[in-house]
């Protein structure tokens, strides 16, 4: 199998993955601010650090993977600046800011599972205030400052602050807005103070004052109490790349005395955009994954959508490229759902073996040895290993995943096994998912899967008594009512309800 590369973005260079603890992979993504629903490009930061965790358990790590969950001290600007974010929410429906994060946090989570994003540990970052505290304590006297309105981290305490951002002018750090007294620009709060004569839902007491503690402070506690410190990888969007990480760095220096950055490779994915706006959650048609299936999408064509492009490049969202993504991913499950028809079909006639238990574990490193034969199962799976092995290449992979469900000289014991072996790394649950499954009512519409399967089958036999007028009505009923009936369609897929 080939070595794992990885793009570090502390370093600007892809990497071999050596991980701190043999046999071991510990990686922490940044999660939600439950404050609100997410937007589906908040879902792409998750399918990537799925995607990452897969590969790493296929490359044989035993893996641990936190996805933090920020319900308290994120402000409405990544300064030290706004408000925050859950009071304000909380505020606006009349609800405590408890009830906010728990209603946000279960909608998450149903987000990942209808990703197909393996559970990860999520812990609540109110879970973890003592410890931010204590943390807090111990790098006051040497980094922070204390201000009528909190505690401060001074960043230049640590060496080469801000390097992962690249940010060495005072206009990279510019977009910091100024709290009054701060030392320097950068300067973030460990702990904000509750203004006097103030009272907020979520506040503890600490040598600081009653308050709150800043945003970064929790990834950097969470992190080191579960996956100790150093750990290998820590993940975020690119916009984490500016401030958010290179303030947990910086944090992590001082805590730890030391001038590692406290993770040994930082990864992160690029955006997802749209232009007209629709990600922003104050807009009408705000782009979260309900919406989606609210239109007729399964949600496992978005994993796809994301998987199609390089997680370092942009992805622009549009209608027909997810319409693009849900007709893949239609295919790859129709011809697997085939495959597994024959080969029922051959084990009922005793001609193969019942498929033998798969190695799920061990798949590739059987398959990978051997020849490279492109026109080979083993090849097939050496071309999808070194592509994802290359800072995850899932495109590549994709197509390589492709080939081998079109391979025609295999036998369909291995290759469904193949297949199955390389689903689990790109997650699109190919070998359970079904036609019906993939059919997704859209909201709108005004006829059910059952009625239009009548129909349909009512057409079949006029058509098959040369009824053709019959034939015609029913067809054009059923275009009234939003359904598109497609003679003849190679992926057998009859009908498409367009709403
Ligand atoms: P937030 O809840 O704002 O902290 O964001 C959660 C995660 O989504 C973070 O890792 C962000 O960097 C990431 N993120 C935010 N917007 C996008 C986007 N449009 N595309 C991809 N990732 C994003
Ligand atoms: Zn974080």
């Amino acid at each position: 199998m080939s070595d794992l590369k990885l793009f570090n973005s502390l370093t600007r260079q892809l990497e071999t993955f050596t991980p701190v603890h043999p046999g071991e992979a510990r990686v922490y993504s940044c999660g939600p601010t439950v404050y609100n629903y997410q937007h589906i490009g908040n879902m792409r930061a998750y399918v990537f650090a799925d995607t990452l965790g897969r590969v790493l358990s296929y490359k044989g790590y035993k893996l641990t993977h936190v996805i933090n969950i920020t319900d308290v001290g994120h402000l409405t600007s990544d300064a030290d600046a706004g408000e925050d974010k859950m009071e304000k929410m909380a505020a606006s429906q009349g609800k405590s800011a408890w009830d906010i994060a728990a209603y946000y946090q279960e909608d998450f989570e149903r987000d990942l599972e209808r990703l197909n994003i393996r559970k990860p540990a999520h812990p609540r970052a109110t879970e973890y205030v003592d410890a931010m505290i204590e943390w807090g304590k111990s790098i006051a006297d040497k980094h922070c400052y204390e201000l009528a309105s909190g505690l401060y981290f001074d960043v230049s305490t640590v060496p080469e602050y801000g390097r992962l951002a690249r940010a060495v002018t005072d206009d990279g750090e510019g977009r910091i807005d100024e709290v009054e007294g701060k030392r320097n620009k950068a300067d973030f709060a460990i702990w904000r103070k509750t203004p006097p004569g103030e009272t907020r839902q979520m506040e503890w007491d600490s040598p600081w004052g009653r308050g709150a503690p800043g945003w970064h402070l929790e990834c950097s506690v969470m992190s080191k109490a579960l996956l100790g410190m150093p750990f290998d990888i820590h993940t975020g969007g690119i916009d984490h790349r500016e401030i958010h990480h290179p303030n947990e760095i910086a944090q992590n220096q001082a805590h730890e005395c030391s001038a590692e950055t406290g993770a040994r490779i930082w990864m992160h994915n690029n955006f997802l955009v749209e232009r007209s706006g629709k990600m922003s959650k104050s807009s009408g048609e705000f782009l979260r994954l309900q919406l989606l299936v609210d239109k007729g999408f399964h949600p496992l064509a978005y994993r796809l959508m994301c998987l199609q492009a390089h997680y370092r490049s942009e992805l622009e969202f549009s209608w027909e490229g997810l319409q693009a993504a849900f007709v893949r991913l239609k295919r790859m499950v129709m011809a697997v759902t085939a495959l597994k028809a024959r080969h029922a079909e051959l084990v009922s006639a005793s001609i193969v073996p019942n498929n033998p238990s798969v190695e799920t574990e061990r798949w590739t490193l059987k398959q990978v040895q051997g020849d490279v034969n492109v026109g080979s199962l083993s090849g097939r799976a050496a071309i999808f290993d070194t592509s994802i092995a290359d800072d995850l290449n899932t495109a590549i992979a994709l197509t390589s995943l492709e080939e081998t469900i079109g391979l025609k000289t295999a036998g369909i014991a291995e290759k469904l096994q193949l297949i199955q072996g390389m689903d689990q790394v790109l997650g699109l649950n190919l070998l359970k998912l079904t036609r019906q499954d993939l059919r997704i009512r859209p909201q709108a519409a005004t006829i059910t899967e059952a009625e239009i399967e009548a129909a349909l089958t009512q057409r079949k036999e006029a058509r098959a008594n040369k009824d053709f007028a019959t034939s015609d009505r029913i067809r054009d009923e059923l275009i009234a009512k939003g359904v598109e009936v497609m003679d003849g369609d190679p992926l057998d897929w009859d009908w498409k309800l367009d709403v």
